[in-house]
C-alpha cells in the first residue's frame, strides 16, 4: 500500500475521536485489541456492498456510508444484539478525497448515534467500488433473537412500513411514480434505512424468532418458517403502508411492493399468545410502527388472505413487479 493511502487511513478512519473503553488498541496496528464483557455472546455479522449491483456508483457517498453500516447493525438488530465495534474492507477505483470525506461523514454519523467505534479494515485499489463491513454486537448468552423458534399461534409482527425503499427503487428504475410529497421520504427510506436497534433489544425475552427484511417482507419470513418448521397466515389487509406508498400506486400494487420488494431493513418478528401484552407494553415506547400481520400455523408454508379470508396471489415474487 502506498504513502498516499496510509495518509488517507489516518486522515479519515484513525483520526475519528470515538473511543470505546472496551476498546484496548484500535486503528493503527495489524490488529486491533478488544475486550468483550464478561458473560455476554459475542454477535458477529457482514455484509458486502458493491457498486452497480447494490447500488449506483453514482450515489451520494454520505448515504453509502450511512447504508453500509446499517445494514450490518440492521442484521445485529434482528438478533437482539447491542452493537459495539465495526471493521471495514474498503475497494476503490481511485482515491477521491471529496469522495471519502463524504462517506465518512454518513458513516460516522451513524456510527456515533450507536456507540459503534471502528476499530480497524482494510483500504485496496480494485476495479469497482466496493463497500464490505463487519459488525460486532453483544447478547447475554440464551437471548439472542432467532430464526428458529417460531410456534404455531405466535402472532407475526412488523415493524415500520415496508416497501418503502421498494417505491424509491421503482422509481429510480422509471417504474413508478411517487406523489411529490412522498419522494423525499421515500428516497430517505431507501438511502437512509433506521437499524432497529433498540426494538431488537427490547424483543429478547419477548419474541420466539426474528429477522430483519432485506430482501422482501414475504421471502424474508419464508426464512423463519423453514428453519421454524411452521407456516404462516397473512392478512394483507393489516399491511402497514406508508402514505407515500399508498397514494403513489393502486392498492393491489402497493401490498405487492410491500410484500416483494428489498432494502426495507425492518424487523418481522414472531410472539407466542402469552406474550402479547408485553409486547404492546415495550412497543408503546418504539418510535417506529408495530402491526401485527398474521399468525403462524402448524401446516408449512405462507398463505395471504384478505379480509374476506380470500386468497391474495403473490404471482410475481420474485419477480419485478413493475417490470
Ligand atoms: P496491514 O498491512 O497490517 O493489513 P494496513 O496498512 O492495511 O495494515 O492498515 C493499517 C491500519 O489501518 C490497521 O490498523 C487497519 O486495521 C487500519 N485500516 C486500514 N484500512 C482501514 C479502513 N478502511 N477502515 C478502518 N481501518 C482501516
Ligand atoms: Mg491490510
Amino acid at each position: 500500500m502506498s504513502a498516499s493511502e496510509f495518509s488517507l487511513i489516518d486522515r479519515y478512519f484513525a483520526a475519528h475521536d470515538l473511543h470505546r473503553p472496551d476498546v484496548a488498541l484500535g486503528i493503527g496496528d495489524d490488529c486491533a485489541l478488544l475486550v468483550p464483557p464478561a458473560g455476554q455472546q459475542l454477535v458477529v455479522t457482514m455484509d458486502t456492498l458493491v457498486a452497480d449491483v447494490h447500488f449506483f456508483a453514482a450515489a451520494d457517498p454520505e448515504g453509502l456510508g450511512h447504508k453500509a453500516l446499517a445494514v450490518n447493525l440492521s442484521d445485529l438488530a434482528s438478533m437482539g444484539a447491542t452493537p459495539a465495534w465495526a471493521t471495514l474492507a474498503l475497494t476503490l477505483p481511485k482515491a477521491n478525497e471529496d469522495w471519502l470525506e463524504r462517506f465518512c461523514r454518513g458513516l460516522f454519523a451513524l456510527a456515533d448515534r450507536y456507540d459503534v467505534q471502528l476499530v480497524g479494515g482494510d483500504t485496496t485499489h480494485g476495479p469497482v467500488t466496493t463497500l464490505t463491513i463487519q459488525a460486532h454486537g453483544f447478547v447475554p448468552p440464551g437471548s439472542a433473537l432467532r430464526r428458529d423458534g417460531a410456534q404455531p399461534g405466535d402472532g407475526v409482527y412488523v415493524t415500520g412500513t415496508p416497501g418503502d425503499a421498494g417505491l424509491a427503487l421503482a422509481a429510480a428504475y422509471g417504474k413508478a411514480l411517487v406523489v411529490p410529497e412522498g419522494r423525499v421520504y421515500a428516497q430517505q427510506r431507501l438511502e437512509r434505512p433506521e437499524p432497529r436497534l433498540a426494538e431488537g433489544v427490547a424483543l429478547r425475552g419477548v419474541a420466539s424468532a426474528a429477522i430483519d427484511i432485506s430482501d422482501g417482507l414475504a421471502q424474508d419470513l419464508g426464512h423463519i418458517l423453514e428453519r421454524s418448521g411452521v407456516g404462516a397466515r397473512l392478512e394483507v389487509e393489516r399491511l402497514p403502508l406508508s402514505p407515500a406508498l399508498a397514494a403513489s400506486l393502486d392498492w393491489d400494487a402497493a401490498i405487492v411492493t410491500a410484500l416483494a420488494s428489498g432494502d426495507d431493513y425492518e424487523l418481522c418478528f414472531t410472539v407466542p399468545p402469552e406474550r402479547v401484552a408485553w409486547l404492546e407494553s415495550v412497543a408503546r415506547g418504539w418510535e417506529c410502527r408495530c402491526t401485527r400481520i398474521g399468525v403462524i400455523t402448524a401446516e408449512p408454508g405462507l398463505r395471504l388472505v384478505r379480509a374476506d379470508g380470500s386468497a391474495f396471489r403473490l404471482e410475481r415474487l420474485g419477480y419485478d413487479h413493475f417490470g
